[in-house]
Order: C-alpha cells, then structure tokens, then sequence
C-alpha cells in the first residue's frame, strides 16, 4: 500500500476546503493516513508537518507503524496535557477543520474552548473519505484476498445447508471457515436470513431451523488486514414455488445489469437505475427496500453510494458492491450481491461464488443403506 502518499493528498483537499489545518479524530481516517491502527490517537494535520497524539499504550506501536509505513508524523504520546501540545501545534492556524460527520457536539465545544481557542474551527465533511474511494494496488489486494476467503467458506459450507442446521449454525460456521481460512474475522456479523425471516433484509441470524421450500439468504464477508469483502447469495431448498422461482431469476437478472452498468465515468444513480428498472418491470417495485450498493474498504460500507439519491460519479479505482433484492412476506427475500471494482471499460468483479440457487437433500445411495 502506498499509505506514505497519502498525507500529500489530504493538504490539496484540505487546502481546497478552504483551511490550514485538518483534526482527524476518525480512526479508520487515522489509519488510512497513517498506518497506525492503535484504539485512540489525534492526528493533526497542516501544511508543514502532522503530529499523532495518543497515550501511553500505544506511542511504540504508533512509531513502528508509522514507521514502517514511510509517513511523516510526529508520535507524541501525551495524558491530561494533551490540549496543551495541541494548542501549540495550533499555533498561527485560522481556520481549522473538524471532521463533522465523527465529531460530537460536546466534543467540539471543547475543542473550541480548551484545545483551539484561537483558531476559527471549521466543518468539513468526506474529506479522507474520497481520498479513500479510490483503492491503491495494495488495498485491492486485500479485498480481493476477503473476497476469495469468503467465496471459499461458503463453497465448503454450501453442503452443509441440505442438512438443514439453524440459521445461528450457518452463520457461525462460515465465520469459523472464514477464520480457518486466514481472515481476521468476519467483515461484518455474517447474515443467515431463512424462510419468513429472509423478507426482513437484515435479519439477524436465529435458531430457526432451514426447512424445505426456504428461500434462504447469506450476506457475509471476510476481514483481511483492515479490508472487508461483501457478498450475498441466496437459495431455495428444494424446488421453488414458481413465485420464488420468479424472484430468484428477476434479480439474478437485475443484478447482472447493475454490474453490466458499472463503468468509470457513470453516475452511481444510474447503476441503481439499472437494478430497479428490471425489478420494476416485474412489478416488485416496492420490494427492493434500499439502495443497490455501497462502497468497500476499511469499512464495510464506505463512499461512494449506490443509490438512487446519490450524487456520486464512479472512478476507476472504486469498489463498490451490486447488491439488489426483493422481499415479499409471506415469499421470503432474495439478494444477489457481489464486489466490484470499477474499471474505465466496465469492472472487474471481485466475488467468484457461484450464483445456482438450488440446494438439493445429501444424493443417497440405496445399495449402501
Ligand atoms: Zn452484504
Ligand atoms: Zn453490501
């Protein structure tokens, strides 16, 4: 990764927004820009140099992370008087920015009056999240390393479902394959949505048993080393009513045509468009509840938005799920989703597990029984 650049880049959007010093308190944002990946740290940033302020448990680790990530900042490890040495790495700014979207209100009233009581603080809003839209060769190495572990676990768990074991049984064993096959963890808690329960989108896993008929839903990806992957599938056990059958084929269908639409250069609502005009046409309009994808990277779900309110423009670089679905109660619900990163020409998707849907009972062979 190359972490060591990224601090030139933040002073031109920082400098764009109009300031002379940017607070990061965010620690994904710390992390992006510093490398340091400790539980507390204050990264101040200005044109002539950054300073990372944390307390004692973490100014060893600061300092070999940073480090070994080529960065130029200062570590100092500081207790009470921490406003003190911020106040003086303050000294001469006028307008400071404040990550407003992470920064609460009792916060900034105290940075206002302990911390930088000279300066002018200043809202700012995205400004480390679009640096980190766009994904270095070594943050898509890493997603595409959740990605496969992801598609494996399910591949070796995928048997499994004919044995009809409850939804918390799935959801932890794939967690465990994901773990057995090198991920940090789960990149979010794994979804296992089963019958009545996959109409709700984000159901939580239960210890409800999958049964014939199910339509079943698994939303699950792996963390590796900071960066998360994404996907969805979903199955029936056994044969589908034609209802479910017609779910399953409307947004297999709609989804490829998200992904078909994802190329640099289009806006992300026409992605979303994509989606919802297939299942529009079905008449389930109203079934796809939510946005068609996001953003992924250090979080699960980052910029930009796929939807039909956003304003975002795809740039190679990006990666960004195609995720719709439809949910009908008294049906179940069905999401297909894969990652994909974002190319001038189109996009090169990240998840490989395959998108059949039917889950059939373990073949048994008379001559043995
Ligand atoms: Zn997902
Ligand atoms: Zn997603």
């Amino acid at each position: 990764m190359e972490v060591a650049s990224r601090l030139a880049r933040l002073r031109t959007v920082v400098d764009e927004a109009g300031c002379d010093g940017l607070v990061v308190g965010h620690l994904t944002n710390v992390r992006y820009l510093t490398g340091f990946t400790g539980s507390a740290g204050l990264l101040l940033v200005r044109a002539e140099h950054a300073v990372l302020v944390t307390d004692g448990r973490y100014g060893e680790q600061a300092r070999e992370q940073i480090g070994d990530a080529g960065v130029e900042v200062d570590v100092v490890v500081a207790g009470a008087e921490r406003h003190e040495i911020a106040a003086a790495w303050a000294v001469g700014l006028r307008r400071l920015g404040l990550e407003a979207e992470h920064v609460s209100w009792a916060e900034q009233r105290r940075l206002a009056t302990d911390w930088f009581p000279d300066a002018e603080l200043v809202p700012t809003e995205g400004l480390v999240e679009r640096l980190r839209e766009h994904k270095d060769a070594g943050e898509l190495a890493r997603i595409e390393a959740a990605a496969a572990i992801a598609d494996e676990a399910l591949a070796r768990l995928r048997p499994r479902l004919a044995e009809r074991p409850t939804e918390r049984e799935v959801a932890a064993e794939l967690e465990a394959e994901m773990r057995r096959l090198g991920a940090d963890g789960p990149s979010f808690d794994t979804i296992v949505a089963s019958g009545p329960n996959a109409a709700r989108p984000h159901a939580r896993p239960t210890d409800r048993r999958l049964g014939e008929g199910d339509l079943v839903v698994i939303d699950a990806g792996a963390l590796v080393d900071g960066y998360h992957s994404d996907m969805t599938r979903s199955y029936v056990l056994g044969d589908p009513t034609p209802i479910q059958q017609r779910m399953l084929s409307v947004v297999t269908e709609a989804q490829a045509a998200g992904v078909a639409a994802v190329r640099a250069g289009v806006a992300a609502r026409d992605v979303d468009e994509a989606c919802r005009s297939v299942i529009a046409a079905a008449g389930w309009a109203d079934a796809f509840v939510h946005g068609t994808g996001h953003g992924v990277g250090l979080d699960i779900h980052e910029a930009p938005r796929v939807a039909a309110t956003s304003d975002a423009t795809l740039a190679a670089g990006h990666v960004v799920t195609v995720e719709p679905g439809v949910y009908l109660p008294g049906h179940g619900g069905v999401r297909v989703e894969d990652s994909v990163l974002v190319t001038t020409d189109g996009c090169r998707v990240l998840t490989h597990a395959p998108k059949s849907t039917t889950i059939r009972p373990p073949a048994t062979d008379p001559g043995t029984r």
